[in-house]
């Protein structure tokens, strides 16, 4: 990332002379976090912006820290410093460390240690960069990194790398350059547009690439991977939700882990934006200790399709530096996919799907349904584990005795 644009407005100058961190007792009191601030301040994306907690001290106030949660905080700093708003820090349990919101937000002591086989660049993203600011790892789509930054910093993220050092938005001189890779690279229909989070840029920013992106005709489809509607629902309003639907067809990713995040906030967030007319499909990193169980992910699914939010993939985590103690078996996502098809309904079973380190894509892995497949006949498990075959049809059909009857033929 490059640029010294701010990738958000400063807040209206009344909002520094608060207190950053007077949501602190209600956070402690259940959470009710907007008894401490005013309504109108809470609601305030830039205000929720302006006053992320960054330091040991604002996270002491309002949550008991474990020794390694300290000393993650410590040792934190930089790229993927922590960086959580009041609102989502506002759905921590402040007593219990294995809380998974507070999992994914509070960095702990293990973020340190480097496992065998730890990627800085797990996906290769950056040895398939044609452009800065451009990945280009599927002949007809490509990924468009426009800021570094996120509302809140998880701390799983794969591309930990880059993700929270400057806060940068992407240059005009580098979008210009990603343009015209763009023209003159026809076969890509599909652009992602991605981060860091697209959605914490200026509206006209935002528009500005949109609209850019739309003037070349091979981009068919613009896509938009997000977590703001979970960890800073409050910048999903009417305004960007009238921008974004002018850009159709527009699709977008949104990055949910667990139920507890599904809020009446996050309701109303992808309620707006569905009524925008975008599809709404989830992204979920299967994190150990957190989500790695069927009955959470499909408690989750469950919410998430009462959202209008098609669950689409369930990622194995990247083995990116620091992320081991969030890792699972593969055999772990397998047993969730095996506990959700044919147990909930179709549009809920997202696809799981490992990202091939070095640079290989996605693949898909999933429970073993078919037993066997030989001479026309294939042999199937059902979800309650019952064999069934089936006959596949006949590679010639002949016509006999006139046009009424039919006789099939295997060869
Ligand atoms: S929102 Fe995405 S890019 Fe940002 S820290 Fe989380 S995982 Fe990384």
């Amino acid at each position: 990332m490059e640029s010294s644009e701010c990738s958000f407005e400063e807040p209206p100058s009344s909002i520094n002379q608060l207190s950053a961190f007077s949501f602190q007792l209600s956070a402690l009191k259940k959470y009710n976090s907007t008894k401490a601030v005013p309504k109108e301040l809470w609601n305030d994306w830039r205000w929720q912006l302006k006053n992320r907690i960054t330091t040991l001290q604002q996270l002491e106030e309002i949550i008991i820290l474990t020794p390694e949660e300290k000393k993650g905080v410590l040792a934190s700093g930089g790229r993927l410093a922590m960086a959580i708003t009041p609102y989502f820090a506002s759905l921590i349990d402040p007593y219990n460390p294995n809380c998974p919101v507070r999992r994914q937000a509070v960095p702990r002591i293990e973020e340190s240690y480097i496992l065998p086989h730890d990627m800085v660049d797990p996906c290769g993203e950056d040895t398939h960069s044609p452009v800065p600011g451009l990945v280009h790892r599927y002949p007809d789509r490509a990924l468009l990194i426009v800021t570094d930054q996120c509302a809140m910093y998880c701390r799983y993220c794969t591309r930990r790398r880059m993700v929270g050092a400057e806060e940068n938005v992407i240059s005009r001189d580098r979008l210009e350059d990603v343009y015209s890779y763009l023209r003159t690279n026809r076969k890509i229909r599909d652009v992602l547009i991605s981060g860091g989070d697209p959605l914490l840029l200026k509206e006209e920013i935002l528009e500005g690439i949109l609209s850019n992106l739309r003037r070349i005709p091979n981009i068919e489809i613009i896509r938009l991977g997000t977590r703001v509607p979970v960890t800073l629902p409050q910048r999903i309003d009417t305004s960007l939700a009238d921008m974004l639907k002018k850009y159709h067809p527009l699709w977008m990713s949104i990055h949910f882990s667990h139920p507890k995040e599904i809020t009446k906030d996050v309701k109303r967030a992808c309620g707006l934006l569905s009524d925008a007319g975008i599809p709404l499909g989830s992204q979920t990193v299967l994190l150990r200790g957190i989500n790695d169980k069927p009955h959470i992910m499909k408690k989750l699914i469950h919410e998430l399709l009462k959202m209008r939010v098609r669950p689409y993939y369930i990622y194995q985590c990247d083995p990116a530096v620091g992320t081991g103690h969030f890792r699972t078996p593969v055999s772990a996502g397998i047993n969730i996919i095996e506990k959700l098809r044919g147990h909930t309904t179709g549009y809920g079973v997202p696809t799981f799907v490992v990202d091939a380190p070095g640079g290989g894509g996605k693949i898909p892995v999933a429970p073993v349904y078919l037993i066997s497949q030989a001479d026309g006949r294939v042999t199937l498990r059902n979800y309650e584990g019952k064999i069934f075959e089936y006959y596949e049809s006949p590679k010639q059909i002949r016509r006999i005795d006139g046009i009424k009857q039919f006789r099939l033929f295997d060869s």
